[in-house]
């Protein structure tokens, strides 16, 4: 195992992707523009085979680098990411569509990718000391797991490619990642820099669709599997990792509320709200996804809401101007137009957007607000996953809070008003992994994070996305003081 030992030098885009491109392999275009990105060779399943069985032969080794050595080498690839950000930001907006510099972006990505980089090398792990005293002492440590796969999504695929890798690194595993077949450039470029500074093989990329998703999912040479995804593709990834008995952490898909109540003040939260809601243009698991207004307000914040979406530009990534980009693909496209359909047909009234262009070259739907929409609309129950949100009126809070909670999934929610104690009130009775007061999605390396029920199991992030999460299971050490035991 070797470790370069000099700072990585800053990449240029060009030589970037010539880097991980494969000249026959599938073409990858623009979504915001139709153009050739760059080409991914696909693995097959031989290559997913030699890449378990080096990370195998690696991670043993690497579980044997001192902690603090480990740590540095994370704090070294913070670094490489950091001094390549702009050819890995370049990278992720012509491949996944989100504006450069503008918003919570590409540029935003890339230094989140960084920063959960430094997040996951400075958490202490020290063993823990349950018990101590005239019975005896009881002490937990955390031991690496072994071979970790990982399966990621298309919306955030540099950050949360780091939120699968770092953890697992940090406790002494190796990864072998399959990316989504939408966005495997950006994973192979993060990765690409990731490998100037890490050892050798600790991390593998292996490209492909489904079945090679598959294939890793039920292999016996993958202790632990890491998915970020859709609820019905966790649920096949679980069916596979049964007779395994793989243990699995599901961050799954969300749909998720925000109850505005009737103290909001609708000018000051109406950017908020915005942000929640349209972060990524839509593409976000914990977005705002269905929102409820009381009645006292509605109007004010249906106001307040479209004057400042309607202000947001939306465009092509590498114009500075734009803060949103298109859709990532054209299924997701596709999905977001008919929920719109759907919501005109249930009479929803159509306060912004929802007509987007005929024949454009890119995937772009335009920021979309529907208002008096009744609460079994299928734009309110299913996840759109992209820039159009639904607005329901409710006059009793139990109410809202009931719609709130009626759904089969619980990934975040929110609550908007004054009176943060009377939020905070509303906040605990909501079925959600995170509930935000004023804000939502704001995710926080310092907070686990996940789901409940349909949204998964299992949390990412602090030690118990780290240790507990990527770990073999606790293992307990107790002994007793005395010779004799009453
Ligand atoms: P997806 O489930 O379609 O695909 C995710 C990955 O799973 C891809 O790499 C895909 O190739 C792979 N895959 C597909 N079928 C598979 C199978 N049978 N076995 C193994 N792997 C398989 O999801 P997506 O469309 O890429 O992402 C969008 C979804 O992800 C949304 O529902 C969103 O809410 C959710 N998401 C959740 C989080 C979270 O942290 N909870 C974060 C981001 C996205």
């Amino acid at each position: 195992m070797t470790a370069t030992t000099e700072s990585s030098p800053a990449t240029t885009y060009d030589d970037l992707l010539a880097a991980i491109t494969d000249p026959e392999g599938r073409e990858i275009l623009d979504p915001a523009t139709g153009e050739l990105v760059g080409r991914v060779h696909e693995s097959t399943v031989e290559e997913l085979e030699r890449a378990l069985a080096r990370a195998r032969e690696e991670q043993a080794e690497w579980a044997a680098v001192p902690d603090a050595e480990r740590c540095a080498l994370l704090h070294r690839a913070a670094d490489a990411i950091e001094a390549n950000a702009a050819a890995l930001a370049e990278l992720l907006s012509r491949e996944q569509g989100k504006p450069v510099h503008h918003g919570p972006n590409a540029m935003f990505e890339v230094g989140g990718a960084a920063a959960w980089m430094r997040a996951a090398a400075s958490l202490p792990l020290e063993p823990e000391t349950v018990f101590d005293d005239e019975s005896g002492t009881a002490v937990l440590t955390y031991d690496p797991i072994g071979v970790v796969g990982a399966i990621g999504p298309w919306n955030w695929p540099m950050m949360i490619s780091v939120w699968q890798i770092a953890p697992a690194l940090r406790m002494g595993n190796t990864v072998v990642l399959k990316p989504s077949e939408y966005t495997p450039l950006s994973v192979l470029g993060l990765v690409h820099v990731l490998n100037q500074v890490l050892p050798e093989g600790l991390v593998t990329v292996v490209p492909g669709g489904r079945e090679i998703g598959e294939a890793l999912s039920k292999h016996s040479g993958v202790d632990k599997l890491t998915f970020t995804g859709s609820t019905a593709t966790g649920k096949a990834i679980m069916r596979s990792a049964a007779d395994t008995l793989t243990r699995l952490t599901l961050e799954l898909g969300g749909n998720d509320a925000g109850i505005v109540l009737p103290d909001a003040d609708p000018r000051a939260i109406a950017e908020g709200l915005f942000w929640g809601a349209f972060i990524n243009t839509g593409q976000t698991c914990a977005a705002l996804k269905r929102l409820y207004v009381h009645e006292d307000v509605y109007d004010a914040v249906c106001e307040s809401l479209t004057e400042v979406a309607a202000a947001m530009p939306m465009g092509e990534g590498r114009d500075e101007r734009n803060v949103l980009g298109p859709l990532q693909n054209r299924s997701q496209f596709e999905i977001v137009a008919d929920l719109v359909e759907k919501a005109k047909a249930g009479g929803g009234r159509v306060l912004l957007g929802g007509d987007p262009a005929a024949d454009q070259p890119g995937h772009f739907y335009p920021t979309t607000l529907v208002a008096d929409l009744d609460d079994d609309n299928p734009l309110v129950t299913e996840e759109q996953f992209g820039p159009a949100l639904p607005i329901v009126k409710y006059s009793s809070v139990d109410e809202a809070v009931r719609m709130a909670n009626r759904l089969d999934v619980g990934l975040g929610a929110s609550v908007w008003g004054s009176d943060t104690d009377r939020a905070r009130e509303v906040a605990v009775r909501i079925q959600a992994g995170t509930v935000w007061i004023n804000k939502h999605g704001a995710i926080d390396p310092r907070m686990p994070f996940g789901g409940i029920k349909g949204s998964g199991f299992g949390v990412e992030f602090g030690d118990w996305g780290e240790a507990r999460g990527h770990g073999r299971g606790l293992r307990v050490f107790q002994w007793c003081v005395r010779h004799t035991i009453v």
